[in-house]
């Protein structure tokens, strides 16, 4: 299933369920917390919160203030910047209190937890206690990549949405330098194309050494050089093979914007403005250009042609020779 099917599958599951009036008290969605989970939590809430005919119209003041997460009814916890994890205090003072009130506007409550698995121990147990007794028309949203560790009770008390695709392949140290250099957009002169090939190709040298110093990890000292160099070899390719895919995504998620699709086909949700920037004057046929582009440099990869070549004709392709 792609995500885009995946995606569509489960929100409407949590639609059907909603309009038949068998919303669940908390749902655990494993995906990335930052894309498609973040994504699916903000469809549903706009579900919940939209205040039009056909929900979720994506245009209304409710349907707003769950996207720019100012709804007065929605409690947002993510790890705290500095030990980079959820603390019982979040859980005590902000979410339990909260979730135990009633709603400013008389609807639904909300809580929504990015990266639940990083609760502190404490903070799991406190966060049992509201699981346990949840208020009515109430619900909370667990969004997580790594589920196994949260505890067995807490999930087992929330229904189970898995989302496929990015959830796994876009937590690597990759992810964040490969979309600072997506973002920067298409080169605008051979120079750019040049930079962007050379960051490409240390991100890949990163991946590599990487990859080395995993495979030594797992292997220990009686593994053969040769076995090792294999292993290494092969985590190099699956892991370029994710970033190519992103890459792709990323092209695919600027082709859907040029065709103003709604935002939340998007694979890059939390990307959607700089998705939206280089959309902004292209054309069809140039988005579908792109696209191709990358296709190739894939099919040039398989074919073990060297990446910095590969790259710098790949990025480039929009410029005139
Ligand atoms: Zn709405």
């Amino acid at each position: 299933m792609s995500s885009i099917d995946s995606f569509t599958a489960a929100f409407e599951g949590l639609r059907q369920g909603f309009e038949s009036g068998r919303t669940a008290h908390a749902y655990l969605v494993v995906g990335s917390p930052r894309g498609n989970a973040l994504a699916l939590a903000e469809s549903f809430l706009e579900l919940l919160f939209c205040s039009a005919k056909n929900r979720p119209c994506g245009e209304c003041a409710g349907c707003a203030r769950v996207r720019s997460h100012e709804h007065p009814d929605i409690i947002w916890l993510h790890p705290e910047s500095k030990s980079r994890r959820i603390s019982i205090e979040q859980i005590r003072e902000i979410l339990s209190p909260r979730m135990a009130q009633t709603s400013y506007e008389g609807g639904w409550k909300a809580g929504v937890l990015v990266h639940a698995d990083r609760m502190t121990d404490g903070a799991a147990n406190a966060f049992l206690k509201t699981l346990e007794e949840p208020p009515g028309r109430s619900v909370l949203l667990l969004l997580s990549d790594a589920p196994q560790h949260l505890l067995p009770t807490i999930v087992s008390r929330c229904q189970r949405v898995v989302l496929g695709g990015g959830a796994d392949e876009e937590t690597g140290e990759w992810v964040a330098p490969l979309l600072e250099i997506l973002r920067s957009g298409p080169p605008a002169g051979p120079l750019e194309a040049r930079l962007q090939a050379g960051l490409l190709k240390s991100l890949l040298d990163a991946v590599k050494e990487g990859a080395a110093a995993d495979v030594e990890k797992k292997g220990g000292a009686e593994e053969d050089e040769e076995v090792m160099e294999a292993r290494i070899a092969a985590r190099v390719v699956e892991v370029r093979s994710d970033i190519m895919r992103a890459i792709l995504l990323w092209k695919r998620d600027v082709l859907l914007k040029v065709l103003r699709m709604d935002d939340r086909y998007l694979h890059f949700q939390a990307e959607r403005e700089a998705v939206g920037r280089q959309a902004d004057g292209l054309t069809y046929a140039q988005a579908l250009a792109d696209l191709r582009a990358v296709e190739i440099m894939i099919s040039r990869l398989e074919r073990n042609l060297p990446p910095e070549a590969v790259f710098g004709v790949g990025l480039a392709n929009r410029i005139p020779a």
